[in-house]
């Protein structure tokens, strides 16, 4: 039989979210605060090998899937290097990457070879003055980073676009034109209350269910499916290849089904991402323990798994910003 990790709720964790980096070269207002200079000490970074360490560790307790994550993956130095490693890992099959893109044109054609096969990609939006104020960044410098994705070989190319009331929502359609001209797949997302950033954004809240009966009344849109082991509901544009995923932690959460945690630069297991409840690995691991007793504390920190966020219930309880997690 394979080997299996099981919270307390019987949900089989098969996917950890890696944050390499808690830095960032963009400052989306959702996310991390403008002036923001308070990031992990470069000591308390896990090094390549540790990361390495306990992601073959995760991976024989049945760990499958690893997204690279942060921050902005692509900012931390020799990250094709850490790319390189983890896909060598046998029991790691699915290898992806959230990104802002910034750095792709650059990064593109080494890191599909270094085994990240599939990519999600923040857009917010296609207009450079809104996009330079979300997220304080030059729209060009992404656009061309997809591009170069796609030229890559990149696929799926999944674009993430956070949907805020009064900021972008009425651009909801020309990102799904921008996708089936590009082929990519399309994921709308709620803002979530993690941190005084994303709480300020709570403002801008808007039901992704709107916008879905919006987009009804232009699209015929059809049940669709989607690999990827995450918590998108998908549909299809009919006569188009376009999916479109709806991510609905506040108005429909889906936390019944949570396969994943998080594990951040630090070294700390995060449990859920709307919930403080956590696990230091890095101390265990610089004193030395064995592979034995790692596992042994992977399964007790997956023990301490929450059932659900509280982000309705209780919406300034998580301090952290989504950047010092990893989204
Ligand atoms: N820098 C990369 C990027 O932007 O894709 C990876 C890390 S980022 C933290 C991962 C995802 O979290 C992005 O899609 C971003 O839009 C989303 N995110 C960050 N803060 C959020 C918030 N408060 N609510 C909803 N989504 C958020
Ligand atoms: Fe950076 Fe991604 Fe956060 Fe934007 S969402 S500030 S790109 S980590």
């Amino acid at each position: 039989m394979n080997p299996s990790l099981t919270d307390p709720f019987g949900r089989n964790i098969e996917y950890v979210r890696l944050s390499v980096t808690d830095r960032c070269d963009l400052r989306c207002f959702y996310c991390m605060p403008e002036g923001f200079k308070d990031f992990e000490e470069p000591d308390h970074w896990l090094t390549f090998d540790e990361i390495e360490r306990v992601i073959r560790v995760f991976s024989e307790l049945g760990v499958r899937r690893v997204r690279l994550t942060g921050g902005e993956p692509l900012v931390r130095k020799n990250i094709l290097d850490l790319a390189h490693s983890l896909s060598a890992l046998p029991g790691v099959d699915d290898l992806s990457l959230s990104t802002n893109a910034t750095r792709m044109d650059k990064y593109a054609t080494e890191l599909y070879q270094s085994g990240i096969k599939r990519i999600n990609a923040s857009l917010d939006s296609l207009n450079p003055d809104t996009f330079k104020q979300i997220t304080k960044g030059k729209l060009d410098k992404v656009i061309n980073g997809l591009m170069a994705a796609k030229a890559a070989g990149f696929n799926p190319i999944k674009i993430n676009m956070v949907v805020m009331k009064g900021i972008n929502d009425h651009e909801v359609e020309d990102m799904v034109e921008f996708c089936i001209e590009h082929d990519f797949t399309l994921r709308f997302i709620e803002t979530m209350p993690m941190g005084d950033t994303g709480r300020n954004a709570s403002d801008q809240f808007i039901s992704l269910q709107t916008i879905e009966q919006r987009l009804g009344q232009r699209y015929e849109l059809i049940p669709g499916m989607m690999p990827g082991g995450g918590p998108a509901r998908y549909v299809q544009v009919a006569g188009s290849e376009l999916r479109i995923g709806f991510i609905t932690p506040i108005s429909q959460h889906f936390c019944e089904t949570c396969n994943r945690v998080r594990l951040s630069v630090d070294g700390t297991l995060y449990m859920c991402l709307g919930q403080d409840d956590k696990y230091e690995l890095r101390p265990h691991l610089r004193a030395g323990i064995t592979d034995d007793e790692l596992r042994q504390h992977i399964i007790n920190a997956i023990s301490t798994k929450p059932s659900h966020h509280e982000f309705n219930e209780k919406p300034g309880q998580v301090v952290r910003f989504m950047s010092m997690t990893g989204g």
